[in-house]
């Protein structure tokens, strides 16, 4: 086999689709959020981001880089093994006691990233707990559906948010028959929140275990922050809560919060937490910092929607196609994943605004969108600055506007 022709083989169709990625190259400034450096040919720009995941800038913020600091000189760089075998920091202690009560669990467990936290919790059950079928919305992660799969269970996928198909999935199982409802609060992509307290009534109704990702709503919801099921009141309602600690918690890192038997459970047969070394010290010690910072500071967040929905009234305000979402993501839709890419270059060239373009399989196509996401760093002029930039590439390209 020509291995080399395949693989380019490969590449040039992805470039005909125009699903191509081509990263940023970029230097975040600690003391410049939502401003970065831009590496583009040889020449340094300057450019306001507008698609980061770090959704509350706490990624710069003093308290977190002080504590990182701390915890460098006084621990060094790496935690020095798996946790099992000499790599379980103090800070790793302190921090799993932390999650847990800030979700009102008993324990909590850290993963090296949100991804793997899922995997691992997923394909543990899955694959440990004798006959669990699992039910996973349509619109679920890719790390949760990969954790699926590899679990072999049974599996129903259950149309996004559609409770009526999930009952009648439900319904198809003995009550005895072991579940797992695996959902998110907050899809990254539309920004809707899924029914909580209504998927709980079903998972009582019909025995089953609930599985809830709050990676995009953790930091931003609740009066705590610590998600959805906070603000919906239903944190005691669900079995498993997953989270990252790299969005609004502004470092890396993944964990589960569960009853003391269920954490112990994934801690002692889950692989992707047994067989690979933990997290550093001083990130441990930058996301404690973070989540004790984030509980108490609920203005933050009242920031936070303040700017979504004032970036998405001026959007709708200029015509420019802002999609429906409920939560802080602000997708904007083009439609086209060639033209999608186009507006996003010419943002950056000509406008110094970087929003990546979201094109399939991240989103279905006919609906590539530029995906903004305001945080309580983008102040009145990032957003006179964005939406002039909108609209002069919509209309450089020719892409529909609506009736302001
Ligand atoms: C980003 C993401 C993850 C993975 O979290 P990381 O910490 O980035 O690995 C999991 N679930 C959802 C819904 C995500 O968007």
């Amino acid at each position: 086999m020509d291995y080399e022709s395949f693989f380019a083989d490969r590449l040039s169709s992805l470039k005909r689709e125009g699903r191509y990625r081509v990263f940023a190259d970029l230097e975040r400034q600690v003391d410049r959020f939502p401003i970065a450096r831009n590496y583009r040919n040889g020449i340094v720009h300057e450019v306001t981001i507008w698609c980061s995941n770090d959704y509350l800038g706490m990624g710069i913020h003093p308290e977190l880089l002080t504590a990182m600091d701390e915890a460098l000189r006084i621990c060094g760089a790496g935690a020095g093994g798996t946790r099992n075998i000499s790599g379980t920091n103090h800070y790793h202690v302190l921090l799993e006691e932390e999650l847990a009560l800030w979700h009102a669990k008993d324990a909590a467990l850290l993963f090296t990233s949100g991804y793997v936290a899922n995997m691992t919790a997923l394909m543990t059950l899955g694959s440990q707990i004798p006959d669990l079928v699992i039910l996973s919305d349509s619109d679920n992660h890719n790390s949760m559906i990969e954790g699926i799969r590899h679990s072999r269970a049974p599996k129903e996928v259950f149309r996004h948010n559609d409770l009526e198909h999930l009952e009648s999935l439900l319904r198809k199982y003995p009550k005895e028959t072991p579940k797992l409802i695996a959902f998110e609060s907050v899809y990254s992509m539309d920004g809707d929140i899924s029914p909580i307290k209504e998927i709980c009534d079903l998972a009582d109704k019909y025995g089953a275990m609930t599985y809830l990702d709050e990676v995009h709503a953790v930091g931003m919801y609740g009066e705590t922050g610590s998600g959805v099921a906070e603000r919906d009141g239903q944190r005691d309602r669900i079995t498993i809560i997953q989270a990252t600690m790299g969005k609004a918690i502004g470092v890396i890192g993944g964990y589960i919060c569960a009853s003391r038997n269920l954490v112990d459970f994934i801690r002692s047969f889950g692989a992707g937490f047994i067989f690979t070394t933990s997290l550093p010290p001083a990130i441990a010690a930058g996301a404690l910092a973070s989540v004790r910072y984030l509980k108490a500071h609920n203005e933050l967040r009242i920031r936070h929607q303040e700017r979504a929905a004032t970036a998405k009234r001026r959007l709708a305000e200029a015509g420019l196609p802002v999609m429906p979402s409920v939560s802080h993501i602000v997708p904007v839709l083009v439609g086209d994943a060639t033209l999608c890419k186009q507006a996003s270059d010419l943002l950056l060239e000509l406008h110094d605004i970087y929003v990546q373009p979201i094109n399939y399989p991240t989103v279905p196509k006919g609906t590539e969108r530029l995906r903004l996401t305001p945080t309580p760093l983008h102040g009145d002029e990032h957003m006179d600055h964005m939406v002039a930039a909108l609209t002069d590439v919509w209309r450089r390209l020719g892409l529909k506007q609506r009736a302001a």
